[in-house]
């Protein structure tokens, strides 16, 4: 999508949302804020994004959505989580959701999930389970065959919308013996199970994007037919990988979002606030933290942006990329934070203010990008095991590698280059 079009949608989805410190604007702070403290689900900042179709701008265009890349989708989630974190992730989970069907689903799987959130459904991504964390070779939820399909038996926790969304992405285990190639993943349609087999686990009271549903499913054999495999048996471990890929590209919207919220508030209190007969924005040492927030977003924003822009430029390097932000950007702008949260001051534990209350939400918020799909540790662990290769490449480059990375990052960085049509399942691990 052109540049003129996409500054153009992102306008018109600000006017749509309003100003968000008029209590009376479809998105306000006041409002926000109220959900925030009752951690209550944000059904109708949800419902309102829908119907302006948001979330198709996140669906690919070939299978019902409106989107071409990945970018405008996240740069249009921008805006929304600038506002509020909890809503954006309640929406770009069913992104997350769609995303194995995006990597490797039918082209039936793939128009059947996205007719279903152009009603009002969604779909979860159940890959976590309560015991093993991290450890995803060890997950338990078992898929068991029965005539026509499969049963699934298990918990999955903790898992974003999980009670709010209709269908779950079931990431279990298919294989007799443990190891990479022993899971598969389903689409469970969690209104079609038989009774009993499906539980929704309690919504947790969360510390950051309180509005946010986080919570579980258990499964004690709920059924689910041949077709709603998503790509073969035995490939759930690939394509859940390739998907927490993207995964880890997109969530940095947020981080974005959050200082950006926080830098206009520090900057306002400091425009506004006058201390010893000056204003504090004219007191050198704020004026540096502020220039360096400043710098430390346009950085980061860089950096995403580079990120997002491979997964269609160089899906093959994305493993690098995705680790590099995973780890780089949330570790960078919660230093960012602190330092904001010294401008603001006192004001940092005002709660329920509608204009600088927003501050400490954000930094509580802004914590998500830290550890959801997979934690910095983690990701500094894969980088970790890429390094010596990557070295070695850098220190003795083959004939033409050097020119081939300097044409990749002048399409990476020129906002006016075409990409490539997004094709999640050309990621490599
Ligand atoms: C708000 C929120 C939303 C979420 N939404 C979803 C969702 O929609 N779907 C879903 O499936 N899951 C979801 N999760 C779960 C999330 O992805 C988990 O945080 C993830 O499973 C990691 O588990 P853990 O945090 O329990 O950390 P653990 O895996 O228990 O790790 C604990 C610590 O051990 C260390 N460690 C772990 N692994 C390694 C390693 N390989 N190398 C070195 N050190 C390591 C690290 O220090 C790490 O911090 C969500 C979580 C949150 C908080």
């Amino acid at each position: 999508m052109p540049k003129s079009d996409v500054t153009e949608l992102a306008a018109s989805l600000e006017e749509y949302l309003g100003d968000p410190h008029d209590a009376d604007s479809r998105m306000p702070f006041a409002q926000i804020l109220d959900h925030d403290v009752r951690g209550e689900y944000p059904y109708q900042f949800v419902a309102l994004l829908r119907r302006w179709g948001l979330h198709l701008r996140c669906l690919p265009a070939s299978d019902g959505g409106l989107a071409g890349n990945v970018e405008t989708g996240m740069g249009l989630m921008r805006l929304v989580a600038r506002r509020d974190p909890s809503t954006a992730v309640g929406l770009a989970l069913n992104s997350l959701g769609f995303m194995p069907a995006w990597i490797l689903g039918t082209p039936e799987q793939k128009g059947a999930l996205i007719e279903d959130m152009k009603r009002g459904s969604s779909v979860s991504w159940g890959l976590s389970e309560r015991v093993h964390g991290s450890d995803l070779v060890a997950n338990e939820v078992l898929a068991e065959r029965t005539e026509g399909g499969w049963l699934l038996t298990g918990e999955k926790w903790p898992i974003g919308n999980a009670t709010v969304a209709d269908k779950m992405v079931v990431f279990a285990r298919t294989g007799k013996r443990p190891g990479p190639a022993a899971y598969s993943l389903f689409v469970l349609d969690k209104w079609r199970a038989e009774p009993g087999t499906v539980s929704d686990l309690p919504f947790e009271d969360l510390y950051g994007t309180r509005a946010l549903d986080l919570s579980g499913v258990r499964l004690d054999g709920a059924f689910v037919p041949d077709s709603a495999m998503i790509g073969r048996e035995g490939q759930g471990l690939e394509i859940a990988l390739k998907t927490s890929q993207t995964a880890r590209v997109v969530l940095m919207h947020l981080a974005l979002s959050a200082v950006d919220t926080s830098l206009r508030l520090a900057l306002d209190f400091a425009e506004r606030r006058v201390l010893f007969g000056d204003r504090i924005s004219d007191v050198p040492y704020t004026r540096r933290q502020l220039t360096e927030a400043f710098a430390d977003l346009m950085i980061a924003d860089a950096m995403v942006l580079g990120a997002a822009r491979a997964l269609q430029a160089a899906p093959e390097q994305i493993s690098v990329w995705a680790s590099v932000v995973k780890y780089q950007v949330p570790t960078l702008l919660q230093k960012t934070m602190s330092q904001l949260t010294v401008v603001l001051g006192a004001r940092t534990f005002l709660r329920d203010h509608p204009h600088y209350g927003m501050h400490q939400k954000m930094v509580r918020d802004i914590l998500i990008t830290d550890i959801a799909d997979g934690n910095t540790v983690v990701n500094l662990r894969n980088l970790g095991h890429q390094l010596a290769g990557l070295l070695d490449k850098a220190a003795e480059p083959g004939e033409g590698v050097r020119e081939a990375a300097a044409e990749r990052a002048a399409v990476l960085y020129g906002l006016d280059r075409e990409l490539p049509v997004y094709e999640p399942v050309k990621q490599e691990l």
